[in-house]
């Protein structure tokens, strides 16, 4: 296990990097922090609603903090106006967010500070295979270049994968097992076009926001076995996980901006708040409809109750 900066390892008191400070100190977890974290590919829609109001319900109903970070460090991806448009949707939804917005654009330093940490610690290496062999190997990377001593000329940076964590416990759905052969594999962390990886910039955030519990959909449960391998290199403590159903369309595909899912309603929030509530399975006054917007949210926190989420849909 790497050691953190504090335990002293590779960060001495002076910091070898003049972005000292931009990982977090790893200090204990006393209260509650959730959050939401978005990427500006597009509006929100009623699947990422119910992802935003069921981490939003369940930071609030422990008395926590629920922040919201904008996952931009995908340009290419990324649809002018969406993150302007997406806080707009939350605060018309009444889904109001704790400190400031964390943007991932903003945190290239702190990425890079943990891509150093794993390569000093000999964790990480050059790859330059292309998609196309990973294809041939059945889509599963099988490692070659970690004794090919690549430079970083065109090349992606692995993560090398010698503790692979083969499950973990999610809050809702017990233990979770990972596919062995996903786990084992080593994953991208910063790639070839220059982009900070997901899996990367998803820990090193949510460690730095001191995130004790992760509530976000069940699409992203693969990558969590990764994420918490990241966790464990880096000496960081762990947060606990919950993954909420997800919404599917009436062809039974999730609800995604790549299959267009319509944007949120800019009308009267309440009924579509009552839909997601109904969708995570939870009790609704009767009388909501005479409740305002802010009454609605309170009702939800107090009546929250995460026993009653379903699996699935
Ligand atoms: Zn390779």
């Amino acid at each position: 296990m790497i050691q953190s900066r504090d335990s002293g390892g590779f960060f001495t008191p002076g910091c070898l990097l003049k972005i000292c400070g931009s990982i977090s100190p790893n200090m204990p977890i006393q209260d509650y922090i959730g959050r939401f974290a978005p990427s500006p590919s597009g509006a929100l829609h009623f699947g990422s609603l119910v992802a935003a109001l069921g981490s939003y319900l369940q930071a609030r109903s422990q008395k926590g903090q629920w922040l919201v970070r904008m996952e931009d460090i995908d340009p290419p991806r990324e649809v002018p106006g969406a993150a302007s448009m997406i806080l707009q949707q939350l605060e018309h939804y009444g889904l109001h967010w704790d400190g400031s917005i964390l943007w991932q654009s903003q945190r290239h330093e702190a990425y890079r500070e943990a891509l150093y940490i794993l390569q000093q610690a000999g964790l990480s290496y050059y790859c330059t295979c292309t998609r196309r062999r990973i294809q041939t190997l059945g889509g599963i990377y099988d490692g070659v270049c970690r004794t090919r001593h690549h430079g970083s000329d065109k090349a992606a940076v692995r993560f090398m994968q010698r503790n692979p964590v083969l499950e973990f416990t999610d809050q809702l759905r017990g233990t979770l097992y990972a596919d062995t052969a996903l786990a084992r594999e080593d994953f991208i962390i910063h790639r070839r076009d220059g982009l900070f990886a997901y899996n990367l910039a998803v820990v090193v955030d949510d460690h730095f926001q001191r995130v004790s519990e992760i509530v976000r959909g069940a699409d992203l449960i693969e990558p969590t076995v990764r994420q918490i391998s990241l966790y464990q290199q880096f000496g960081w403590q762990i947060p606990s996980y919950i993954h909420l159903p997800l919404a599917l369309n009436s062809q039974g595909d999730k609800l995604s901006k790549q299959n267009h899912a319509p944007a949120l309603s800019q009308g009267d929030p309440r009924p579509i708040i009552v839909e997601a509530l109904g969708f995570l399975n939870q009790d609704v006054e009767d009388d909501w409809a005479d409740l305002s917007l802010e009454s609605l949210l309170r009702s939800a926190v107090d009546n929250w109750s995460l026993l009653r989420v379903p699996v699935n849909p």
